[in-house]
Formats: C-alpha cells, structure tokens, sequence
C-alpha cells in the first residue's frame, strides 16, 4: 500500500527480534514485520530488545551510542554517565542542538561451557 510508510516507520528500528521464552534470535526486515506482522517463537510474538514503540515523535536506536533522533549524529559514549539508566534521561544533539530524551537499556547474557 505506502511501503515507503513503513520503510519510514523502520528507519532506526533494529533488525534483530528475541524471544522473551527461550532467547531464541532472528534477523528481520523491520519494515517487511510492520506490514505483514513481527516472527513468532513459543507462542507470543518477539520482542525487539532495548526498543520502545513511540507514537509520532521521531527516534532513534543505536548500539553505539545516544542517536540523534533528528539529525542521526551518534554520540561517541566514552563517559560512564551514557550508561546510567538512571540519571542519563536526555541530551542535546552536539550536532543541531536537539534537545531528546533518551533510554538506556543494558542486556547482559552469560555462556557456559562444560571444561573437562
Ligand atoms: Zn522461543
Ligand atoms: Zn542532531
């Protein structure tokens, strides 16, 4: 219908779904799951990790770093308080000077081997 609609809506989306049951990952075309639904695993529907459905306003994610959600300029995250989930709630774009707010998320995981 409007595929320009979603491949708008998706820009800043990640590419990357998770199973909340089993953990279990699977690369997606963010667009292609807004028009035609998200992958399913253990019954519910995956969950993109770290990323919050807004209406309306412009966002941004990143891996790398605070994302300008107007202009896309990454902050370089060299200093302790980007990782704060507490007290890092906003910035301003060093880039067009923005004013955002921003979410923090960490996800930490653990991989076991057996050792003889
Ligand atoms: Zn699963
Ligand atoms: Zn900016």
């Amino acid at each position: 219908m409007f595929p320009n609609l979603y491949r708008d809506m998706a820009s800043g989306m990640p590419d990357r779904v998770t199973c909340r049951q089993c953990g279990a990952s699977q690369t997606v075309d963010p667009a292609e799951c807004l028009r035609h639904g998200w992958p399913k695993c253990c019954g519910a529907t995956m969950s993109l990790p770290g990323f919050t459905m807004t209406k309306n306003a412009p966002r941004s994610y990143s891996l790398d770093g605070p994302k300008c959600p107007k202009c896309g300029f990454i902050f370089t995250p060299d200093e302790g308080y980007y990782y704060d989930n507490n007290r890092y709630t906003s910035d301003k774009c060093q880039e067009c000077g923005t004013k955002f707010s921003v979410e923090v998320h960490h996800s930490t995981s653990w991989l076991c081997k057996l050792v003889e």
